[in-house]
């Protein structure tokens, strides 16, 4: 979003500072053959595939047309104008003190969760057994690891995303019967997406009970019937109802004697002591919840996935239903999923975690040694968020390196890009979402902003 809306703004800048060249000069332009034919873009056609090179070739040859590139620099330019990578996707440092943002990507994957995508990325025993020679379970570790972190569950199950979860336990269980749900849990999760639209998509139907501020256990009890295919709990992950509030709990709906599925959302498998708000996967089901759907890539810290966790005859009939095969998981989720429950911290647990009086620490640092080089910077105190739809209204406080607003732009275009919050007229770095191993890369990424007047030219396809 930020990058193209730079995009748009140079496409948009007339090139002022140069001049056309003229016909005899036009004509010294090489061609593209002959471009290509240069060495070192004949080893990136090879790493990077030849389409996309001759995309940055003929960008540059279009921009020498327009009097930007001298003629006789064509090929250094368009050498200097290649991606590192064959995707366009580039890192960002997460400077927004939201340790969950939705337009990053939501949660960073730890190193091992990296190591462990990047050795299952060829051919893998993702449902082979090695030993017999047989096919087997497909994700049979990922789901070990999950069973072995939440004991509560009888069986668990992955799928594509929280959403996907959720719509498979509504057609497997409920196509055709009712959802009991309360009116006080009829949310949007977020980019104009309903859950409600979502269920009723399935072909069940939504038996809405209580009103937005207190729906009780006697509104369910009053609605179940023999068309009840479950009781849905959903947190209210986004936003908070407070004052003359009720709700049932799982453990008064349990007793309703109908499955209860309980939609926890961020993916937290045991409770945290810093989000006592933030629902949990082993107390829900210990609560009694048949099941248990969730993100994995909200506070769980890892890929985007949803789970499914509880009740071994329920989730078995969720994994043998068509549509499981329709958001089943690649061999990449489920190396990285296995590799975040059991492997360290994450990065969303660290940044959760993280002692304030260390994060002031590192602001004060970082302030200091940009104000040695002359940026006008100071470590000021904030408050970060968990963000992604998560804890509202818990702030967790941080500290931020506070620079003046005009750098925000020319961060965003650094590499790795850096993005921040603009607050009040200052560019704040939040260094809480920030890994502590990459303070001098942010270092270095304003160092060099300060220096540009405008946001450089970012090498990228097409470019
Ligand atoms: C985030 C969320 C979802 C959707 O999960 P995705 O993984 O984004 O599909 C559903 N329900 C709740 C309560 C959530 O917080």
């Amino acid at each position: 979003m930020h990058e193209m809306d730079r995009d748009h703004a140079s496409a948009g800048r007339a090139p002022a500072a140069h001049t056309v060249p003229d016909v005899d000069e036009r004509r010294r332009l090489p061609r593209t053959d002959v471009l290509l034919a240069d060495p070192r873009l004949v080893a990136a056609a090879e790493r990077l595939g030849r389409g996309l090179v001759k995309d940055v070739v003929t960008g540059v040859q279009a921009r020498a047309r327009a009097g930007e590139v001298p003629v006789g620099e064509v090929a250094d330019h368009a050498v200097a104008a290649l991606p590192a990578t064959a995707c366009a996707l580039r890192p960002v440092i997460n400077a927004t003190g939201v340790l969950l943002h939705t337009n990053l990507g939501r949660a960073a994957l730890s190193a091992a969760a990296r190591e462990a995508v990047l050795a299952a990325s060829g051919t893998t025993d993702v449902e082979l057994d090695l030993a017999t020679g047989a096919r087997s379970r497909r994700g049979r570790s990922a789901l070990d690891a999950l069973l072995r972190a939440v004991p509560a569950a009888g069986a668990a199950h992955v799928v594509n995303n929280g959403a996907a979860a959720l719509v498979l336990a509504a057609t497997a269980l409920a196509q055709g019967r009712e959802i009991i749900v309360s009116r006080g849990e009829m949310v949007e999760i977020g980019d104009g997406f309903r859950l409600p639209d979502l269920l009723a998509s399935t072909g069940a139907r939504l038996r809405e009970v209580g009103t937005t501020n207190r729906t009780t256990r006697a509104d369910y009890a009053a609605a179940v019937g023999p068309d009840t295919g479950f009781v849905l709990k959903v947190h209210p992950s986004n936003f908070r109802v407070t004052g003359f509030t009720r709700e049932a709990s799982v453990a008064e709906l349990a007793a309703l004697g109908v499955p209860v599925v309980a939609d926890i959302g961020s993916g937290l498998l045991a409770p945290d002591p810093v989000l006592p708000g933030e629902p949990d996967a082993a107390s829900r089901l210990r609560a009694g919840a048949s099941l248990v759907t969730a993100s994995g890539d909200k506070l769980l810290g890892g890929p985007q996935c949803g789970l499914v966790l509880g009740d071994t005859e329920l989730v078995r009939r969720l994994a043998r239903h068509p549509l499981a095969r329709a958001v089943r998981v690649d061999k990449l989720t489920l190396a990285a999923l296995e590799a975040t429950v059991r492997g360290p911290d994450t990065p969303t647990r660290t940044a959760l975690h993280a002692d304030p009086a260390r994060l002031r620490q590192r602001a004060e640092r970082l302030a200091a040694e940009l104000r040695a080089d002359g940026i006008d910077s100071r470590a000021v105190g904030t408050d970060a968020v968990v963000g992604g739809g998560g804890a509202p209204g818990v702030t967790l406080p941080s500290a931020a390196v506070s620079l003046p607003a005009r750098y925000a732009a020319p961060l965003r275009g650094a590499d790795p890009a850096v993005l921040a919050r603009v607050e009040e007229g200052r560019c704040l770095l939040d260094v809480r979402a920030v890994p502590e191993d990459a303070d001098a890369a942010l270092a270095a990424a304003v160092r060099r902003a300060a220096v540009a007047r405008e946001a450089p030219d970012v090498p990228g396809r097409g470019a």
